[in-house]
């Protein structure tokens, strides 16, 4: 009686299943009690910028260099990046405001990392960054204001630039400081954007090293060399625009949920309902606090059972303190898993 298993057969999968219940009410959904595990031996925090730390809503705050008139410019970028649902795409659509007409677009092109090109009223329009310009054969003229730069060509020619910026999310730097505290050791943040802006970011939220102007080739790559050499869970947080792979290839991925793409909550382990940064703490503080449940758990039946069974060897235990080591034991252990329920506010 004293040997039956049923406390650690019971309340250590009750344990996870609270612990997952716990997050999904925190709008953390965790794919599985592997992934909550993995989760709570995070070391080092892998972060997209676009998306994740920022907004990802972009405003015009300048157009330089413009050959043709500024709104000209800015209706055939829009018109162009009209088929993308990259946030930069979405902003420029809002920045020019009006309805845009799809059928003068046609043949277009996104060339991930880099930008758009596609055909407007049979014109060959081109918008993205400087290695866009580069592979596109055309010479562009280097921005000197802070911001994500995007570079517009027609036909080959170069027709100056829109300067946007994007705001952090306002949660960003309680976010990296709020992980730092719950056990992360480094933060790293991987970003497509100019490292100027990249720069500027990192400083703004003390993050702890950056990469910038990487394709989204070389964000796997950057990811790969990390996980060679991060001792624990290296935890990769994406929106999936240009990540998702990364998503997949980190030990954890964690994916944003309304503003992601489809492809990041495929490809994620772990999805935050809401968006919000500070929810990758929470998710690693209510995992530890699980695991730390399973571990009491585990201690705490086995040891009394062997306890027990030593008495019982030398005919000192009776049958209440077996149905003890039993039953009881079992119920302790599986209220002690229900406290993987609650959560403690952030
Ligand atoms: P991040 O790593 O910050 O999420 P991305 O990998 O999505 O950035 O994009 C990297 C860079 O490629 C952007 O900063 C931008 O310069 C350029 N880019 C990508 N997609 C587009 C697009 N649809 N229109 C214009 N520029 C783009
Ligand atoms: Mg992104």
């Amino acid at each position: 009686m004293i040997s039956c298993p049923c406390a650690l057969v019971i309340s250590i999968p009750l344990s996870f299943f609270a612990g997952i219940g716990g997050a999904s009410k925190e709008g953390i959904l965790v794919k599985g009690s592997n992934y909550l595990e993995a989760l709570s031996q995070t070391e080092t925090l892998v972060m997209d910028k676009t998306g994740t730390l920022t907004q990802g809503v972009f405003e015009v705050t300048a157009v330089h260099h413009n050959s043709m008139d500024e709104n000209k410019l800015i209706e055939l970028t829009a018109l162009a990046e009209s088929a993308s649902s990259h946030p930069i795409s979405k902003s420029l659509r809002k920045a020019y405001g009006k309805n845009l007409d799809r059928n003068r677009v046609s043949n277009v092109r996104e060339l991930s990392g880099k930008g758009v090109v596609a055909s407007v009223d049979g014109n060959e329009v081109a918008a993205g960054n400087e290695k866009l310009m580069a592979e596109l054969g055309v010479a562009c003229i280097a921005c000197r204001s802070s911001g994500t730069v995007v570079h517009v060509a027609v036909d080959g020619a170069y027709c100056g630039h829109i300067v946007i910026a994007d705001r952090l999310k306002p949660n960003a730097v309680k976010a990296v400081r709020e992980a730092k505290a719950a056990g992360v050791r480094k933060v790293v943040m991987l970003t497509g954007d100019r490292s100027a802006v990249a720069r500027a970011v990192a400083a703004e939220l003390g993050i702890d090293e950056v990469r910038s102007e990487l394709m989204p080739g070389d964000k796997v790559a950057a990811v790969e060399a990390i996980l060679a050499e991060a001792k624990g869970k290296v935890a990769f947080v994406g929106d999936g625009i240009n990540d998702a792979p990364v998503l997949s290839r980190a030990d954890i991925g964690i994916a944003m949920g309304a503003m992601g793409s489809d492809a990041a909550i495929e490809a994620a382990d772990v999805v935050l309902m809401d968006d919000d940064p500070l929810k990758i703490a929470k998710g690693i503080k209510i995992s530890r606090k699980c695991l730390r449940i399973v571990k009491e758990n585990i201690w705490f039946a086995i040891g009394i059972k062997v306890l027990c069974l030593a008495l019982g060897a030398f005919g000192l235990a009776n049958m209440w303190m077996a149905i003890f080591a039993d039953v009881g034991v079992m119920i302790l252990a599986i209220l002690n898993a229900i406290r993987a329920l609650f959560v403690k506010k952030l």
